[in-house]
């Protein structure tokens, strides 16, 4: 009835966490900077900081000496703004409208420029400092190589020359000839730093670097080349309550649509994370979770709030007692078939964070 008082009333401890290590991620943010050699490194903090929460990551990124954070929507700025200065943040997708563009002055926060049309209209409404995007191989975000000669761009005030990878997680050819592309455009365009490299880009070497580096996946623990094996430690690790606990009987069966039935007698554990939570169904069967790294393994289908696990091995194991999800997104991803990036930027809204 009192909707209010509801909202007064603290619940109770949540049966679903995402630990964050903040060393881990200023960590990682050093380590990226560094291998970036003279170059500076910025933070991708687009999409929720990959996932992981913009009120977590930004502090600890700025703490650790990140001054460039780029989101990806207008829509994002708002939470970045809570911990870091407008001059700082960066939006990707750049002011497409003059509802955009109008907001991009009222904060302060820095647009990038992709097309013509954005470099016209951020000039019609007044100019001033930002970003341009060149498009180098993806035929996605950011001005043609071709349409660089255009005198909206030679009026435009750029403080950052970008351009993006297509490839970098491989051993392609297009990086080569990427950075070569992109050189000439730093030769030609008038600006006053450049950056090409995102986490992979950093990891392919220095002259990938130019003045700004713009890590992403790498900052929150993933791995997409080997040479950052090593040097890139672990950010979240989530953790799942068992809500219910029953034995059963072999001939019985598990969970929606009967996929498992037990050939023998076993202890199971009904534990509080779905699909819902990003553990979707091809994270089922063939995976485990564990307790102190004691491995049980997922059995029928991952529903929406719950998933079934063999606790066989832990017969102790009750109610209340948190199990860990496996997440190191190099292994996970490869075993799932999801990216490392889908990985963490589907991770639902009901974990408690302890960042
Ligand atoms: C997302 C993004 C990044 C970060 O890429 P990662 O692969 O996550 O390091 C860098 N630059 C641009 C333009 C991006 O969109």
């Amino acid at each position: 009835m009192e909707n209010c008082t509801a909202n007064s009333i603290k619940p109770p401890a949540a049966t679903l966490r995402l630990r964050l290590d903040r060393a881990a991620l200023a960590q990682n943010w050093r380590a990226l900077d560094r291998l970036s050699g003279k170059a500076r490194a910025g933070a991708a903090v687009k999409a929720n900081a990959y996932g992981l929460g913009t009120d977590f990551a930004v502090p600890v990124l700025k703490e650790a000496g990140a001054r460039d954070f780029f989101v990806a929507h207008w829509s994002e700025v708002a939470g970045v703004l809570a911990h870091a200065a407008a001059n700082e943040i960066c939006v990707l997708h750049g002011a497409g409208t003059e509802e955009e563009a109008a907001y991009a002055r009222a904060t302060g926060v820095v647009p990038v420029i992709n097309s013509l049309s954005q470099a016209a209209l951020w000039l019609n409404t007044g100019g001033g400092k930002c970003h341009l995007m060149v498009d180098t191989a993806m035929n996605r975000l950011g001005i043609s190589l071709h349409e660089l000669g255009d005198p909206a761009i030679a009026a435009l005030q750029v403080d950052c020359l970008m351009s993006h990878l297509a490839s970098a997680d491989e051993d392609s050819p297009l990086n080569d000839s990427q950075k070569t592309r992109f050189r000439e455009v730093v030769n030609t365009i008038r600006h006053s730093e450049a950056s090409l490299a995102n986490s992979a880009g950093i990891a392919l070497g220095s002259d990938y670097a130019f003045d700004m580096t713009r890590p992403g996946l790498a900052l929150y623990g993933g791995i997409p080349r080997a040479q950052l094996d090593g040097i890139i430690s672990q950010v979240a690790f989530p953790e799942a309550a068992i809500i219910q606990r029953r034995r059963i009987l072999p001939g019985e069966t598990v969970g929606y649509n009967a996929t498992f039935q037990a050939e023998r007698e076993m202890e199971i554990a009904t534990i509080s994370i779905g699909y819902a939570d990003g553990f979707l169904r091809s994270r089922g069967p063939g995976f485990a979770l564990q307790h102190d790294g004691t491995p049980l393994p997922v059995i029928g289908r991952v529903s929406m709030d719950m998933i079934i696990a063999d606790c066989t091995a832990k017969p102790h194991l009750k109610e209340a007692d948190f199990l860990s999800v496996p997440f190191h997104l190099p292994a996970i991803s490869e075993a799932s078939g999801f990216s490392q990036y889908e990985l963490l930027t589907t991770i639902g809204h009901r974990f408690a964070r302890n960042g």
